[in-house]
C-alpha cells in the first residue's frame, strides 16, 4: 500500500466513444519505438471482446486465498492485431487505398456491435480502460525481478526498465491486460498515469482531453475532492471486475439509464431495461444496484428541488474542478524532481528521450 493513492473516476453515462482520450494517449506515449500496438488507454464497446481480444478470460489476478492465478500472454498477431498503415503514397498513381497488412484484430474492432436484436432489445455502452494502478497489482506480484513498483507518494504503478528483463510474467499476472511487451527493447511497458504531467499539477492527457468530461482525477483521501465523494461518500463509482482481487484504483459510475425494450409489435415494454442486470453485476459487483439507485434518486431530487451535490459533481460545470492534483504536495514530496528517479535513471530508460531527469539539465 502506498501512503496516498491517486485515483480516476469515469462516468460511463457520459462517454460517447469518441476515442479522443485514446488519441491523446497514443500521440503522447505510444505511437513509436515498439509501442505501436499498445493502447495504454483504449475505449471498448461493451459487450464485446475488447482489447486485447477476450481480455476478461485471459487469467491473472488473485484467487480467494490471495494466490496469483495463472494467466495468458496475448499474441500480438491474433489477440492485439498487428498495427497497420495505409498506402497513401500510392493513391496519386491511381491505386486503391489498402492496408499494408491484412487486419485481423485491433483496438475498437467490435465498435458499436453490442448484443441483442435490433430494434427490440439491442444495447451497448462504452468502457474506457487504462491501467488501474492497483493497490494489490497482479503485474507487480508476478514479476520475479522486482522490476515493478508502486510509488509511495501517490500509488502510481511503474516498471523499472533497468530491472525488467522482458520475462512477461507481469502480462500474465495482470487480469486487465494493461501491461504490454515492447519487442523493440524487450521490456514491459504500461500506462504511467502521465506522472510527469501530474507532478506539474496537470491531469493525465486522457482526462484533460476527454470531450464528454467523464473523468475525475484526485487523491482518494482528499475528502473535499470529487473522487473521494463519488467513491466513498455517495458510493456511486465502483471498480471494474473487483473479483480479480487486484484492488483497482480506477472507478466507474455504471450506466444508469437505458432505453426500454420493444415487443414484437414495436410497442414499448414499460419498466423494461435493455442492459441486463447480470452484465452490470459481472462488471461492477452487487454494489451496482446501490450505485444506480443513488444516482436515480439524486436525479429525482434535483428535478424536484433543484438541489443535489452529486448531480453538480457529475455534470461537471467547470472542467478544472474535475482534477485535484495537489501541486504543492508534489512540490514538497518529490523534492522538485520532475520524474521518478527509479524510472528515469539508467541505461535503458535514458534512451527514452521524453524522460530526462531534471538533474541532467
Ligand atoms: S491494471 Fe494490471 S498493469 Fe495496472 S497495476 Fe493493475 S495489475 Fe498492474
Ligand atoms: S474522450 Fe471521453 S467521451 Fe471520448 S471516448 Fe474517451 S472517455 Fe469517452
Amino acid at each position: 500500500m502506498s501512503q496516498r493513492q491517486l485515483a480516476m473516476v469515469m462516468d460511463l453515462n457520459k462517454c460517447i466513444g469518441c476515442q479522443t482520450c485514446t488519441v491523446a494517449c497514443k500521440t503522447q506515449w505510444t505511437n513509436r519505438n515498439g509501442r505501436e500496438y499498445m493502447y495504454w488507454n483504449n475505449v471498448e464497446t461493451y459487450p464485446g471482446a475488447g482489447y486485447p481480444k477476450n481480455w476478461q478470460n485471459l487469467g491473472g489476478g488473485f484467487d480467494a486465498a490471495g494466490d496469483l492465478k495463472e494467466g495468458v500472454i496475448p499474441s500480438i498477431q491474433s489477440d492485439y492485431g498487428v498495427p497497420w498503415d495505409y498506402n497513401f503514397d500510392e493513391l496519386q498513381d491511381g491505386k486503391q487505398l489498402n492496408p499494408n497488412v491484412e487486419p485481423t484484430w485491433g483496438p475498437n474492432w467490435d465498435e458499436d456491435e453490442g448484443a441483442g436484436n435490433f430494434p427490440q432489445d439491442n444495447y451497448f455502452f462504452y468502457i474506457p480502460r487504462i491501467c488501474n494502478h492497483c493497490s494489490n497489482p497482479g503485474c507487480l506480484s508476478a514479476c520475479p525481478r522486482d522490476a515493478i513498483f508502486k510509488r509511495d507518494k501517490d500509488g502510481v504503478v511503474l516498471v523499472d526498465l533497468d530491472r525488467c528483463q522482458g520475462y512477461r510474467y507481469c502480462i500474465a499476472g495482470c487480469p486487465y491486460k494493461k501491461i504490454y511487451f515492447n519487442p523493440k527493447i524487450s521490456k514491459s511497458e504500461k500506462c504511467i498515469l502521465c506522472f510527469p504531467r501530474i507532478e506539474k499539477g496537470l491531469p493525465p492527457a486522457c482526462a484533460q482531453q476527454c470531450v464528454g468530461r467523464i473523468r475525475f482525477v484526485g487523491f482518494l483521501d482528499d475528502e473535499e475532492g470529487q473522487v473521494h465523494k463519488l467513491v466513498h461518500k455517495y458510493k456511486v463509482a465502483l471498480p471494474l471486475r473487483a473479483d480479480y482481487g487486484t484492488v483497482p484504483n480506477v472507478y466507474y459510475v455504471p450506466p444508469t439509464e437505458a432505453p426500454p425494450k420493444f415487443d414484437a409489435h414495436g410497442k414499448i415494454i414499460e419498466g423494461s431495461n435493455r442492459i441486463p442486470t447480470g452484465e452490470l453485476e459481472k462488471l461492477f459487483g452487487p454494489e451496482v444496484h446501490h450505485a444506480i439507485k443513488t444516482v436515480k434518486s439524486e436525479m429525482k431530487k434535483r428535478k424536484e428541488t433543484g438541489e443535489s451535490e452529486l448531480m453538480d459533481i457529475l455534470i461537471a460545470y467547470n472542467h478544472e474542478d474535475m482534477f485535484r492534483l495537489d501541486n504543492n504536495y508534489y512540490k514538497d514530496t518529490a523534492l522538485g524532481k520532475m520524474v521518478d528517479s527509479r524510472y528515469s535513471a539508467g541505461k535503458n530508460s535514458s534512451k527514452l528521450k521524453f524522460f530526462v531527469p531534471q538533474e541532467a539539465h
